[in-house]
């Protein structure tokens, strides 16, 4: 290393703008090890205050893609696809159109990460699935893409190493919210996978790391440019999270909500908000990739995604994944009998009648990272039956355990290791909520915002 970690650090703090080689020595430092987690927070705390330039920012971008080894698929005879969400509080929207889109015949190597803040990672919640091995070496990687389509895994010493570190340091040190940052973590690791196409769901709302739609937006902007600019066709769509996306929160419980979105006929159980968001980003994608053309291609991509879902076929390649990765080949038949459930589950009801007008999303994220379903430390263990099901949408009439006239309709239902923490629980879920008057009719902001290209 030519820069000293700790140089490299004092110049971002004092606002100074790093050299490729200065970027490329500490990106290769994190993912060899020689600069130690509190030089990865103090840089990360440094570039969310100084921020990065964008010629910076491509640059660190592609010194955490050459970070390890970067993948190709010459072998394969169908497009190579991918999308990647900058987080959100029951967005389980990959686990669902990961299978959707290998079974339209387009290949998914996916890789993801964990929970990031208080966003739910994809990572734990496939790790919620006993034996399924997130961590593959890129042989095995490719040969499960190859056979089955689809490939799930994290990041590991060999694929995008460096951002791997960082990664966990950003989760706990409260430098997640930087765009740069963000940018260079997703767009590596989509470059590490090689891809002919990638379609980004870009949150925003009360409950996304963006919060606010003109930042959303000029992150979005941010992460196509610097895509496409690296070769690698590059779309977003900007979707609401001031709702959670799922009827569930959790990792365990949005494994279940996987599967009965997968396999039910039941429509109840397919959340309209997170169907919406499936559909559009898939179809977008497939035609993007080439893989539907003509007039009617986005209809064509639309139709075979339904298709795909309704016959079966999704849930047939989720299924041989999750056995290919390690994981029960019974799984979609018994999943109670492989997912952890909590010792405690305690329904939250509302003060007062009233109907749901909002939520403090992120309140709620937070509120199952602190019953364990999250990290406070880097690499830390976490509790995969923890979280929150049933969560009230916005619109519905909900009323008190005591309510005079209407029957009792919980907020939610919290999950946790134990009553104490339960009831912790309770009263934060019950204050992220926000009641209009009965009677009223409240509807949610739309969830499909606007595409960035
Ligand atoms: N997803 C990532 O992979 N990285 C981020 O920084 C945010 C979301």
């Amino acid at each position: 290393m030519n820069h000293l970690p700790q140089s490299i650090i004092r110049k971002k703090r004092d606002g100074v703008v790093l050299s490729d080689e200065e970027l490329r020595d500490f990106a290769f430092g994190v993912a060899d090890g020689s600069v130690s987690e509190a030089q990865i927070a103090a840089f990360a705390m440094a570039v969310y205050f100084q921020d990065l330039s964008s010629k910076e920012r491509v640059d660190w971008t592609l010194a955490v893609r050459d970070s390890g080894q970067v993948l190709s698929w010459d072998h394969l005879d169908a497009p190579v696809v991918d999308k990647h969400s900058t987080g959100g509080v029951g967005d389980v929207v990959s686990l669902m159109l990961g299978p959707m889109l290998a079974a339209c015949g387009v290949y998914i190597p996916m890789i993801a990460g964990r929970g990031l803040a208080h966003t739910g990672g994809t990572i734990d919640k496939l790790e919620a699935i006993p034996g399924y091995v997130t961590g593959l070496a890129p042989a095995d990687f490719q040969r499960i893409v190859g056979e089955v389509g689809l490939s799930i895994v994290r990041q590991t010493e060999t694929l995008a190493p460096t951002d791997r570190r960082m990664y966990a340091v950003r989760d706990v040190t409260a430098t997640v919210e930087n765009r740069g940052l963000i940018t260079a973590s997703i767009v590596a690791k989509k470059l590490v996978a090689g891809l002919d196409a990638l379609v980004l769901d870009v949150k925003t709302g009360n409950g996304a790391v963006m919060q606010n739609r003109d930042d959303a937006r000029a992150l979005a902007r941010m992460m196509v440019d610097v895509g496409n600019d690296a070769g690698m066709p590059t779309f977003a769509h900007i979707t609401d999270m001031s709702v959670p996306l799922a009827f569930s929160a959790g990792n365990a419980l949005e494994v279940h909500e996987t599967i009965d979105y997968l396999t039910g006929a039941d429509s109840a159980k397919r959340h309209p908000r997170l169907e919406a968001v499936v559909e559009a980003l898939g179809a977008d994608l497939l035609v993007q990739c080439g893989r539907f053309t003509g007039a009617d291609a986005r209809q064509q991509a639309l139709e075979a995604l339904r298709t795909v879902r309704s016959s079966g076929a999704a849930a047939e390649i989720f299924s041989r994944m999750v056995h290919a990765m390690g994981g029960p080949s019974d799984l979609l038949e018994r999943p109670s009998a492989y997912l952890a459930s909590a010792s405690v589950v305690l329904p939250v009801y509302a003060d007062r009648a009233g109907v749901v007008s909002g939520m403090d999303v992120r309140a709620l994220g937070w509120s199952v990272v602190t019953m364990g379903g999250g990290r406070t430390s880097p690499g830390a263990a976490i509790d995969p039956s923890v979280g929150l099901s049933g969560l009230a949408q916005v619109g519905a009439e909900v009323a008190p355990k005591t309510g005079p006239s209407i029957e009792a309709r919980p907020l939610a239902h919290v999950h946790a290791a134990t009553r104490g923490e339960a009831e912790t629980a309770v009263k934060s879920v019950r204050a992220a909520f926000q009641l209009a008057e009965p009677g009223i009719a409240v509807e949610s902001a739309p969830v499909l915002l606007e595409v960035v290209r």
